[in-house]
């Protein structure tokens, strides 16, 4: 994946991210670290184009993050799942293949049968949200997301209401999904999941990125703030 993050400002009533720019090229797993309210969400939703920057240009693999097309190649996992509710995990998948992107409807199950099963929920398929774990409805918008065949998945603490052992479930069927070659920008406080699935850190700190390197950084930290995150997260 190609990263290239132009003189990125935003905005809410204050600054949030202070002119970021930062290019990245050749990694396919990307996370991003940091404590509460250092502009991780903010940075992930720019970079997903679900949201306009105050100023400043993003491109991913060479097309701005705001052009129409840029939507189509992209899934993003929210902290809760955001499955609607009064349909099936499988109709999850199969409304959004037909409504957005006119498959017929066999083709459309096929497609959800064969991404349920790859996230090891062939069992729950005719189940509705509430009739499953968090963790298997989390998994399931895993497979709603990649039922597209987007090029990048975004996910923002996937795992952020779940308790540990369902983290461990949706997390180590993400990592089986390397084999797929998609590429990853994730925000995770799941530093061991860091170290297996990232293949590259970045951490930020009030607004900006303070440090970032591949995931050997998190044994030696540098900058304060980043010293001062490894102490009380380890
Ligand atoms: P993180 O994901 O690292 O916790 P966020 O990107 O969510 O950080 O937030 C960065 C800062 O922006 C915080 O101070 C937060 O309160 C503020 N913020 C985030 N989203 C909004 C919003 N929609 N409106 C106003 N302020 C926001
Ligand atoms: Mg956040």
């Amino acid at each position: 994946m190609n990263i290239n993050i132009k003189n990125i400002t935003h905005k809410y009533d204050v600054d949030v991210l202070h002119d970021i720019s930062f290019i990245l090229e050749g990694y396919k797993s990307v996370a991003i670290i940091g404590i509460s309210g250092s502009g991780k969400s903010t940075l992930l939703r720019l970079m997903s184009g679900i949201e306009r920057p105050t100023s400043g240009d993003i491109y991913i693999d060479g097309q701005n993050v705001l052009d129409p097309l840029y939507k189509k190649h992209i899934g993003f996992i929210f902290q809760h799942h955001n499955l609607f509710p009064h349909l099936s995990l499988e109709e999850n998948i199969t409304l959004v293949l037909e409504k957005t992107r006119g498959v017929d409807k066999l083709t459309a199950k096929e497609t959800a049968h064969k991404y349920l099963s790859l996230l090891h929920l062939e069992d729950q398929v005719y189940k509705k949200p509430k009739n499953v774990s968090g963790g298997q409805a989390q998994r399931a918008s895993i497979a709603r997301a990649l039922s597209v065949d987007p090029s990048t998945i975004f996910m923002d603490e996937p795992t952020a209401s779940l308790d540990p052992i369902l983290t461990f479930e949706v997390l180590s069927a993400v990592q089986e999904l390397r084999v797929l070659g998609k590429n990853f920008v994730f925000v995770t406080h799941v530093l061991s999941f860091v170290r297996d699935f990232a293949d590259y850190v970045v951490f930020m700190h009030e607004g900006n990125i303070a440090e970032h390197g591949t995931p050997d950084i998190l044994d030696h930290p540098k900058h304060q703030a980043f010293k001062d995150f490894m102490m009380k997260v380890k």
